[in-house]
């Protein structure tokens, strides 16, 4: 059975591997009972209900087709065996009485597909005490019941939570790559002149999205540094930043800057502002390796 994902690209492309995992996991029959998509909400949502359209699906080969009676009802919302859930749009108004609802349903029976699917829309709205009946959910989840999480933000989530799920991000769909910026960073920092670092980052002082792709390369490439700096093998493919920073700075010089970034990663997501967070991150990444 092959799965059809093209309708999603009308909200963006889909990343091409986003696009592998979960098209392999269908086909065989091994889709993780739950997945949390993470990007933006009309992308997310969109491929959310199209995975729940191709689980109910009763076409032999290409799933959703759109023309079977399931494909009907699940695109005109009215599929009994597919719920979408979600947050009124506040931060945490998405609470528990709607997972206990939920839960109630879980152990329900599918109606006419072979499973039941719960999207859950927006995630990150979801309250503590939400995210905690959830838990309890995804650790013991009945064989018939299909998760599909969607969230622009997963870090937001408990740690708990999006370590029983599937995580795919799509957000590399926006940004395909931070065109070397980050390893350029990795230079600038290790170069001599203190204003090299803040030229190179002047571009990411107003935007989150690059602040997020760029930081997580950013992030890799010291951690790649500071691998081939006791010997082993690095993860990313282009090492020509990772070699020299590994050779030009120490081991607790890259241990700071790694350190450093990554806190600076995660107050992206805490929406801190972003020229304070950039310029400090600057003088702070100086100061780390004591130039
Ligand atoms: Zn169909």
């Amino acid at each position: 059975m092959k799965l059809r994902l093209d309708a999603v690209e009308s909200e963006g492309a889909l990343p091409e591997s986003v696009r592998q995992t979960l098209e392999n996991a269908f086909s065989e029959g091994r889709l993780p009972h739950a997945l949390l998509f993470e990007g933006p909400p009309a992308q997310t949502l969109l491929l959310s209900k199209t995975v729940a359209q191709a689980l109910v699906c009763e076409n032999p080969a290409v799933r959703p087709c759109g023309q079977c009676p399931a494909c009907r009802k699940a695109a005109a919302g009215s599929h009994p065996d597919i719920a979408v859930a979600g947050g009124s749009g506040g931060s945490r108004s998405f609470h528990k009485e709607e997972i206990a609802a939920l839960r109630r349903d879980a152990f329900v029976r599918p109606n006419e597909a072979p499973c039941r699917v719960f999207i859950l829309a927006g995630a990150e709205q979801m309250s503590i005490q939400a995210q905690n009946a959830l838990l309890k959910l995804l650790e013991e989840p009945p064989a018939t019941v299909q998760f599909l999480l969607t969230s622009e933000n997963a870090s937001a989530l408990l740690p708990t939570v999006v370590s029983r799920v599937q995580r795919l991000s799509l957000q590399q769909a926006a940004l395909p790559e931070d065109g070397g910026l980050a390893a350029r960073m990795l230079f600038a920092l290790c170069a001599p002149k203190p204003s090299a670092l803040l030229y190179e980052t002047a571009p990411l002082l107003r935007d989150r999205a690059r602040q997020r792709a760029t930081l997580d390369r950013f992030c890799a490439l010291l951690r790649d540094a500071l691998v081939l700096r006791s010997g082993g093998k690095p993860l990313l493919p282009e090492t020509g930043a990772a070699a020299m920073a590994a050779k030009t700075l120490t081991r607790k010089s890259l241990f700071c800057a790694l350190q450093l970034s990554e806190r600076a990663r995660r107050a992206v997501d805490q929406n801190a502002n972003g020229p304070l967070l950039i310029t400090a991150l600057c003088a702070g990444l100086r100061d780390a390796i004591g130039k």
